[in-house]
């Protein structure tokens, strides 16, 4: 009562109002992340140390951090760490945010494969290898391969492979595409590839821009090259009835489905996300 030490409530809304008023949409929720970040504490803790004084040496802790979300950083750039699908997925500068509109293919995944006795799945640039781990996560009975031309973003899709307890189904293969893969063949190939087109990365907005991995993002001079690769290589890869799924950009479902038809894929459809943009593709090889 009246000391001069602020509470770890006045603390976290104090910060809250400082990211509000700096345009940053979230505040409240990215302002109790960072504090619970520093002072290590789960949400239910923090709730209960609402009136504790923050400890004098996390001051300034708290706000280098505070500093670099006002600078545009993403939060989940910050705690290196970004949950999808209720799992937890540790990232490091060579790996994408996971993304919320990427959960569909982990539905669809998951819907698709259900039923199979022992489905394998490969996951073609997989960065901290969510969509894969979250497939595998749910379903007892899979395996699978993430592949991924970084070796760095292949070592974390590793280390959230043994973190999740997920290793024993889990292989990382380190290389372009279909390249590390040999002769081998899957049930179901999921990619969410690069797509921007290079000459509008420019335009992303600063902590997609400045933040996420360009190799991540850039998808050739029309966004659509990592496509051409995919569809041209995939059915090699895919069991007979094997099925594909891709994460498109919003524009790109009519050119992603003429590659895929060009190739000899069938049932192709494309499907929005919630904010009703195309954002998945999915196709089958023939039985
Ligand atoms: N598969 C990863 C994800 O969906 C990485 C995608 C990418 O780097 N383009 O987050």
């Amino acid at each position: 009562m009246g000391s001069s030490v602020p509470s770890i409530g006045q603390t976290w809304r104090a910060i809250r109002d400082r990211l509000d008023t700096a345009g940053i949409p979230m505040a409240a929720l990215d302002a109790r992340l960072l504090v619970r970040h520093v002072l290590g504490l789960d949400a239910t803790g923090l709730i209960l140390s609402e009136s504790d004084p923050v400890p004098g040496g996390k001051v300034s802790d708290l706000e280098s951090l505070v500093a670099r979300r006002l600078a545009g950083e993403p939060v989940a750039r910050i705690l290196s760490v970004q949950e999808f699908y209720g799992l937890d997925f540790r990232l490091n500068p060579a790996t994408l945010i996971p993304r919320p509109e990427t959960e569909m293919l982990v539905d669809f995944s998951i819907e698709h494969l259900k039923s199979h006795p022992a489905p394998s799945v490969a996951d073609l640039g997989t960065g901290t290898g969510c969509i894969l781990l979250a497939v595998l996560a749910n379903l007892p009975k899979a395996s699978g391969v993430s592949v991924d031309i970084s070796a760095d973003a292949l070592d974390q899709a590793q280390a959230n492979a043994e973190a999740l307890g997920l290793a024993d189904r889990f292989g990382a293969r380190h290389g372009s595409w279909f390249e590390p893969l040999g002769e081998e063949k899957f049930d179901l190939i999921v990619s969410n590839p690069p797509y921007i087109a290079s000459a509008t990365i420019e335009t992303l907005e600063p902590g997609v821009k400045s933040f996420d991995p360009m190799a991540a993002l850039d998808g050739g001079p029309d966004g659509l090259a990592p496509y051409r690769i995919i569809s041209a290589q995939a059915r090699a890869h895919l069991v007979r009835g094997g099925v594909l799924a891709l994460e498109i950009g919003f524009d790109q479902g009519h050119m992603v489905n003429e590659l895929l038809s060009s190739e000899g894929f069938c049932d192709i459809a494309i499907a929005k996300d919630l904010a009703g943009h195309d954002r998945m593709v999915t196709a089958r090889v023939p039985k």
